[in-house]
C-alpha cells in the first residue's frame, strides 16, 4: 500500500482529507491551520497531501532526532504551506501538544483543524481498500484475517468500520512493536499508556493510542466482544529482523519493519487456524527503512527517484522544547 507520493499507506487517507477540505473550505474567509503530530510517516503524507493547497496551513510536530533521515527530509523540504515544527521530545510529547493546542480557547482565532488519524476524513478512505483486498482474494472465501500493523489504531479502526459496513472479515490481526500497550490491554482488560520507546519499525511507536477510545466505542465498551474480532500480539526488533530476513530468502520480497511486525503476527496467529485466508497490510516501501532492511545479508534497497529529489534538498524546521506554552508563543506570533 506504499506506492503514493510518500511511500507510506497514509498517502490514501491524507489525500482523501486534504482534496475534501480544500473543497468544503473554498471561499472561506478565514484560513485553516492544520496540525498534526507525527512519528514518521504521518507528517510528509499529511504534508505532501496538503502542499499549495488553498487557504490552508499546516504545522507538522515531529520529535527530534527520532525520525529516520529519509522521513525528516520528507517533511522539511516542502516549504510554502507547510511549516516543519522539531520538538525535543517524544511522538507522545507532540501528540500531546496538538491535543492541548485543540482545546486552548485562546487558539480558537487560530482556526485549528487536525490531520491525525483521529480526524475520520483520514479514516473513512482508508476502509475502502480492506473492500478492495477482499476482493482481490480467490474463494473459498471463509476465515478471511486482516494482520495490521498497529501504532495509533487507525488503519486497524478503518478496517473494523468495514466490518462494521458489512465486509466478511472472521479476525483482525493488530501487530504491535515493543510498544504493546493495546496487546496488553486486549489480554488483561487493563489500559496502561506509557511513554514510546524506539523500535525498528518507528511509525507504530505509540505509547497512549488515539483511537483506542474509538474502537472501544465501535463495540460497547465490551472487552470479550473485542477480543472476539482482534487477536493482538507483539514483536521485538530482532524478531522483526529475523521475518525480513525470512522472507526475503523464502520469497525474493523485501518486507519493510513494519509489514515485518504484520507477517510475525499474522503467522502467530494463523498457527492454531485451517483454511484461513491471510492478508497482511504492508503499510511502507522498504526504502524508507533501508538502514533496517539493509542489515540483512544481500539486501539492497533501491531508493524511488521520487525520494531521492528530496533527500539532495536542505532541510528547514522551527525548533522548539516540548513545553506547550512554547508552541502556543510561536503559534499566535
Ligand atoms: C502509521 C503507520 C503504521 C501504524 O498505523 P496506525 O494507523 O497508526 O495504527 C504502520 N506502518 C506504517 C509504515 C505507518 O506509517
Amino acid at each position: 500500500m506504499f506506492h503514493g507520493p510518500t511511500l507510506a499507506f497514509k498517502d490514501f487517507g491524507a489525500r482523501f482529507m486534504a482534496r475534501t477540505m480544500e473543497h468544503l473550505a473554498a471561499g472561506d474567509s478565514k484560513e485553516i491551520n492544520i496540525l498534526v503530530a507525527t512519528s514518521g510517516d504521518t507528517g510528509s503524507a499529511v504534508a505532501n497531501g496538503f502542499l499549495n493547497a488553498d487557504g490552508i496551513n499546516v504545522f507538522v510536530l515531529y520529535p527530534s532526532g527520532k525520525i529516520s533521515e529519509i522521513q525528516e527530509k520528507q517533511i522539511t523540504t516542502l516549504g510554502s504551506n507547510i511549516t516543519a515544527v522539531e520538538i525535543e521530545g517524544t511522538f507522545d510529547d507532540c501528540q500531546k501538544i496538538v491535543k492541548q493546542a485543540f482545546v486552548d480557547p485562546d487558539l480558537k482565532i487560530k482556526n485549528l483543524s487536525s490531520a491525525n488519524s483521529i480526524n475520520l476524513g483520514r479514516l473513512l478512505p482508508q476502509s475502502i481498500y480492506y473492500f478492495e483486498a477482499y476482493k482481490q482474494l480467490q474463494a473459498p472465501l471463509s476465515n478471511v484475517v486482516f494482520s495490521v500493523p498497529s501504532g495509533n489504531l487507525g488503519n486497524l479502526t478503518a478496517g473494523l468500520i468495514a466490518k462494521k459496513m458489512g465486509l466478511k472479515v472472521d479476525k483482525f490481526v493488530a501487530a504491535t512493536n515493543a510498544n504493546d500497550v493495546f496487546t496488553t490491554f486486549l489480554d488483561s482488560g487493563e489500559l496502561k499508556p506509557r511513554s514510546s520507546v524506539r523500535t525498528y519499525s518507528n511509525a507504530m511507536d505509540v505509547g497512549d493510542p488515539s483511537n483506542l477510545a474509538r474502537i472501544l466505542h465501535l463495540f460497547n465498551h465490551n472487552l470479550s466482544v473485542v477480543n472476539d474480532i482482534i487477536f493482538s500480539k507483539s514483536f521485538s526488533d530482532d524478531q522483526t529482523l529475523q521475518a525480513i530476513e525470512k522472507v526475503f530468502n523464502k520469497l525474493n520480497y523485501i518486507i519493510d519493519p513494519h509489514g515485518a511486525v504484520g507477517y510475525l503476527a499474522l503467522k502467530n496467529y494463523l498457527n492454531e487456524i485451517e483454511n484461513a485466508k491471510g492478508i497482511i497490510l504492508e503499510t511502507a516501501h522498504p526504502a524508507k527503512f533501508k538502514d533496517v532492511v539493509e542489515k540483512i545479508k544481500y539486501i539492497n534497497v533501491e531508493i524511488p527517484e521520487r525520494l531521492k529529489k528530496c533527500l539532495d534538498k536542505e532541510k528547514f524546521s522551527v525548533r522548539l522544547s516540548n513545553n506547550y506554552e512554547n508552541f502556543k508563543e510561536f503559534l499566535l506570533t
